[in-house]
């Protein structure tokens, strides 16, 4: 099948290129490189340096894909509170571009990386169904995309799949993004720095989040493409850690120990985040395979690997 990554040099649009490989697809990336790298596209993908938010006329026209998945973004939150302008403009326009494009270039599925750390209500574990609490722009233009994807549904028969993805980590991940986390306390064990512990009132150990291995976003992304169901996914580990717990697991997988210094509050920061995943099991027939511990000692001999 031939696929259009946007996004596909970025940390999970590259592995999302690299699972579409291995089953044998036939992978076409449009990037601009802006966060992404060329190494982390692998050569039998066909990479196009090009913007999202420009004439995407020629780039479909040269590889008539049969199904998008749309990667390229503006994945961060605080980028997205210092400049809602920037962030609207590359995730409801840029959408919108990739979106319409794909309509007249034939497409018949599109799949969006979506945020379900974002889009969680009050509720948890959160479920797709469940009101969001908007808390950002980005979460605005997350759930904007998603009613964008839901409406080319309806008004033209597009498939869609929005897959909310939890808190992604793994191998190529920079700081900056939503998962930056673990790269970063990652960073400071390798230096044998201490780290800082940022903590919403009343929680001690740090916020909550749920971790998911971008392997297992990668097979998501794989699975969406055959799935007979449409809609909105939470593609979650289900598995609530604070961040004292992610920090001692790094450690553990480090197999070296450094300070966690407490850091006070940041503005912003939800308190507390987990996905219920259900729908992706039984409508995808996708389950998290790799377990946080297993996760986290695989990324970290990465790590060593290209930066130890
Ligand atoms: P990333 O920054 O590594 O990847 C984004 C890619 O898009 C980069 O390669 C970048 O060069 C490219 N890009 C950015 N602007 C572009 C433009 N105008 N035209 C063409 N290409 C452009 O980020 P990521 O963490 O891999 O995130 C990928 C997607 O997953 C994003 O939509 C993000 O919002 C979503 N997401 C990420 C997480 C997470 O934990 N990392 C969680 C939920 C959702």
């Amino acid at each position: 099948m031939r696929i259009l990554v946007t996004g596909g040099a970025g940390f999970i649009g590259s592995h999302v290129v690299d699972a579409y490989l291995a089953a044998g697809h036939d992978v076409w990336v449009l990037d601009d490189l802006s966060t992404g790298r060329r190494e982390h596209v692998d050569p039998r993908a066909q990479l196009v340096v090009g913007d999202i938010l420009g004439d995407l006329g020629p780039v479909m026209a040269a590889a008539r894909p049969r199904v998008v998945s749309h990667h390229a973004a503006q994945k961060s939150v605080p980028a997205s509170v210092e400049d809602p302008r920037r962030d609207a403009e590359l995730n409801v326009l840029g959408l919108v571009n990739v979106l319409e494009a794909a309509r007249a270039a034939g497409v018949t599925r599109f799949i969006l990386a979506s945020s379900g750390g974002a889009l969680a209500g009050e509720r948890l574990p959160a479920r797709e169904e469940d009101p969001p609490t908007v808390s950002s722009p980005y979460a605005v233009s997350k759930l904007t995309g998603e009613h964008y994807l839901a409406l080319y549904a309806r008004i033209h028969g597009l498939e869609t799949l929005a897959l909310r993805y939890a808190n992604v980590y793994g191998p190529r991940q920079t700081p900056g993004g939503e998962g930056g986390v673990v790269p970063i306390f990652m960073a400071n064990l390798r230096a044998r720095a201490p780290s800082r512990l940022y903590s919403p009132p009343g929680m001690p150990d740090g916020a909550t989040r749920d971790w998911v291995h971008v392997a297992d976003v990668a097979r998501a992304n794989l699975l969406a493409l055959t799935a007979q169901a449409g809609g909105v996914f939470n593609i979650g580990s289900g598995r609530e850690v604070s961040t004292r717990e992610l920090y001692r697991l790094i450690e553990a997988a480090a197999g070296r120990e450094a300070p966690l210094l407490p850091a006070g509050e940041r503005p912003g920061d939800l308190g507390r985040s987990v996905l219920d995943v259900r729908r992706a099991r039984e409508q995808l027939g996708w389950e998290p395979a790799i377990a946080l511990e297993a996760g986290l000692a695989q990324t970290w001999a990465w790590g060593e690997k290209t930066q130890g």
